[in-house]
């Protein structure tokens, strides 16, 4: 369908009305198919946009449709999520090749997430669209349709110019304003309140030679934080997403409860991330201006017509952690040229994706309803294995929109051999941390060290510091760790109830505690073990230890890692003590790394201090 460049009188021309990311993706794809239509809408502005976070359809789709705009893109390592007192990681590992077969079906080996710099990647691709021959802009905003109930059409556009424009076909990528569903009536169902969103870019701060501070460790990893109204001031839902020289850090309330300005809103986020570890301002301390905005969650009853696709989120718009709406609009961008040839076919392909895009919606409402201090490690997983599930086998239906070769048909049976490698791919892992911890638990595992490629670690020595301020009964609890005093002398600097979390194992009681200390003491790997105590700090109430075990083994002098521990403190006694078991590998060995083996280790803590 090769349409006059001129003469927009009386021709008919696929009409694309919206200028962001779905509106440029659709009309590069009908040029690259040279079809010549209508792109209407101004160009993009330089106000932060939401849809910076992809899913793996998206990620795939970007790539493949942009290749010459990689510049806009970063890695997105992981998906992390701060949850009460949990913290779940959906990893994204990446396969340097994928099954020998995987090419003759065009399944891609791997699958790189990505964060998007919108921005500068709207801009750049709307200068492009426009460039091509194929495409007329026309700088207008639509305002009315002809419609043809009878037939489902749609005959033209009139735009707020007064022109008017045959419509050969139409496709709505105007996100939320919805202005083909609405002007023909497509029943659309609205799900749950209406939200309100607040959002700001964060530039990266700089030394005072202009250096940019350096990527910090959640610098790859979209993180969602629950605020939750027992921690934080308010209750919503906030992300954190890296974008190279700057991160977007925004947050969705409930409009009729959270009325609080865009900026305290944006202090209340920032705190939150700090609660938890993340120092958002150390690394990014220049706030933007802040973007504040009411949307709602739909559906349409239908996302086309005889003539006509509500692409993008001009359909749904569905729960923003699922990072799906960029995908949704690249999907109908694909699909775009076939529309033309074969609408119905090609509609009822894209009706079914963005089915499976609208059921995402009713499996993240936990993340808003649920109190996060109620939820159980054992129901975050099955929610977290769950969402894996449903992404792993949308991502596999996606796929799928393209058929195998007809010689290579045989059932579905290699995409099911796809979805499962897609799902041993991303493993979620849940960890149960102090709020100040939960950070480091997170990303303190990202980027495991390479022996081979990577240079040699630096592991400070520190010298413990003789002034440390903080509550007696903290340093004489370093101080039973190092063997200075024994761990008999506990009752008088832990409470009663003092409770020891070991990642998700818990110790309760003074007994317990001292089974654990024992433990550590007698164990025979370390000789002249010490615990060096270099800081202590204190935030919201918790006490953070930064240490590092010392010692001889087999004769020479080893230092562990720097870690911490936090401490929470009742009266004049300890009631709380965090830490992790990998730091204490230094002094048992790894025996105690499998949860079993250590399950087992506590179980028989527990049981020797009950028969205390
Ligand atoms: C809180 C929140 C967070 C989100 N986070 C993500 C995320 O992490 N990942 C993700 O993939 N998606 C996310 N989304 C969805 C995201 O906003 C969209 O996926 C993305 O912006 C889609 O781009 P677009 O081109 O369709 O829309 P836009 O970039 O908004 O472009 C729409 C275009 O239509 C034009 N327009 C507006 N009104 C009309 C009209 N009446 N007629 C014609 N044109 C019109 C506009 O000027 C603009 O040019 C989020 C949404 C929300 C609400």
């Amino acid at each position: 369908m090769v349409l006059a460049r001129s003469g927009l009188g009386s021709t008919a021309y696929p009409i694309v009305l919206g200028t962001g990311l779905t509106g440029i993706a659709i009309s590069r794809a009908l040029s690259a198919a040279g079809i010549t239509h209508v792109l209407a809408g101004a160009r993009p502005s330089g106000t932060p946009r939401l849809g910076e976070s992809l899913n793996a359809e998206g990620s795939l789709e970007i790539a493949r449709q942009f290749p010459e705009l990689t510049q806009f893109f970063f890695p997105k390592r992981q998906q992390a999520l701060f949850f009460g007192g949990h913290a779940v990681s959906f990893d994204s590992l990446q396969f340097a090749d994928g099954r020998p077969y995987y090419p003759l079906f065009g399944f891609p080996a791997t699958v790189q997430l990505l964060h998007v710099d919108r921005m500068g990647f709207d801009s750049a691709a709307f200068d492009e669209a426009v460039a091509d021959e194929h495409c007329m802009l026309v700088q207008d905003r639509p305002e009315w349709l002809d419609y043809n109930a009878d037939s489902d059409s749609i005959r033209s556009v009139q735009f707020a110019s007064g022109r008017t424009i045959e419509a050969a076909y139409v496709f709505d990528a105007g996100n939320h304003a919805r202005f083909v569903a609405r002007k023909i009536g497509v029943p659309c169902h609205v799900i749950g309140k209406q939200r309100r969103v607040v959002f700001a870019h964060y530039g990266a701060s700089t030394d005072p030679s202009g250096v940019a501070a350096p990527q910090p460790a959640w610098g790859f990893a979209t993180s969602l934080l629950r605020l939750d109204a027992k921690k934080d001031p308010a209750e919503g839902l906030a992300w954190l997403i890296p974008l190279g020289s700057y991160v977007s850090v925004g947050v969705s309330v409930d409009p009729s409860v959270t009325r609080a300005s865009s900026g305290a809103l944006l202090d209340w986020v920032e705190a939150g991330y700090a609660r938890r570890g993340i120092d958002v301002k150390g690394s990014f301390a220049s706030r933007g201006a802040a973007v504040d905005l009411t949307y709602e969650h739909y559906n349409h009853e239908r996302c086309y017509g005889s003539n006509w696709l509500l692409a993008g989120i001009s359909c749904c718009q569905v729960w923003f952690p699922s990072a799906a709406g960029v995908a949704t609009g690249l999907v109908a961008a694909r699909l775009a040229p076939d529309v033309l040839t074969n609408p119905l076919q090609t509609s009822q392909v894209y009706q079914a994706y963005m089915d499976r895009v609208a059921a995402i919606h009713a499996g993240l409402e936990w993340l808003v309803r649920d109190d996060p201090w109620s939820v159980s490690e054992g129901q975050l997983q099955l929610r977290a294995q769950a969402m894996v599930s449903s992404n792993v086998s949308r991502l596999g239906n996606y796929v799928g929109l393209e058929e195998p070769p007809a010689e290579l048909a045989f059932s579905d049976a290699a995409l099911r051999w796809f979805e499962q490698d897609r799902r041993s791919a991303s493993p979620v892992r849940i960890d149960t941390a102090n709020l100040n911890a939960q950070a480091t638990q997170m990303f303190g595992t990202v980027g495991v060290p390479d022996p081979w490629t990577d240079a040699p670690i630096e592991v400070p020595v520190l010298t413990g510091s003789t002034n440390l301020e903080g509550p007696a009964s903290i340093l004489r609890l370093v101080d039973i760790l190092s063997g200075k005093l024994g761990t008999d002398r506990s009752p008088a600097f832990v409470t009663e109830d003092v409770k020891v979390q070991i990642d998700q194992f818990s110790l309760s009681g003074v007994e317990q505690w001292i089974g654990w200390a024992n433990l550590l003491r007698s164990a025979t790997r370390v000789k002249g073990l010490i615990l060096t105590a270099a800081a202590l700090t204190s935030s919201s109430g918790e006490w953070v230890l930064t240490a590092q075990w010392q010692g001889s083994i087999d004769d020479a002098q080893m230092v562990s890692p720097t870690f911490t521990m936090s401490f929470e403190v009742n009266g004049d006694r300890v009631s709380e003590i965090q830490m992790q078991r990998a730091v204490c590998t230094f002094v048992t060995g790894d025996s105690i790394m499998p949860q079993v083996a250590f399950a087992a280790i506590l179980g028989q803590l527990t049981d020797a201090a009950a028969v205390a």
